[in-house]
């Protein structure tokens, strides 16, 4: 089943799910930071509707309590689902950081935390709701 998701290009997207080894990979960069936070931008694939790629950003500022992207550095793709970033706290609830930050990068933002196993994850659309994200084998 797709479910339409709108952008902040305007434009509407399909967007279902991820991909069962991308979120794996998620999920040890989270492990790999450990106790700071990552960031990153989420792509996908239009054709499959399926987030498979998570880019680093040049420049991103790591630390304990936050993680930033640098909006500068951020490239002009329509590929660009959202973001994703760890919370080493335990929590995968959104901040009241992530939700204003949600609003403006993208259309569905995942957080990862502590464990780091493949029930420590949470997806949310841009205005902080949660986001019925598939994962794909
Ligand atoms: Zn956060």
């Amino acid at each position: 089943m797709f479910r339409k998701i709108i952008l902040n290009t305007g434009e509407k997207k399909k967007l279902y799910g991820i991909r069962k080894k991308t979120l794996i990979a998620i999920l040890q960069a989270g492990k790999d930071t450990y106790p700071d936070e990552f960031t990153a931008l989420l792509r996908y694939n239009p054709k499959t509707g399926l987030i498979n790629e998570f880019l680093m950003l040049p420049g991103t500022i790591s630390g304990k309590r936050s993680a930033q992207l640098q909006l500068n550095m951020m490239p002009i793709d329509y590929t660009v689902a959202g973001s994703v970033h760890s919370h080493p706290s335990g929590s995968c609830l959104p901040s009241g950081q992530d939700l204003v930050f949600f609003e403006h990068v993208g259309a569905v933002h995942i957080i990862v935390c502590r464990p780091y196993d493949m029930n420590s994850w949470a997806c949310y659309q841009f205005d902080g709701e949660p986001y019925p994200l598939e994962v794909v084998g």
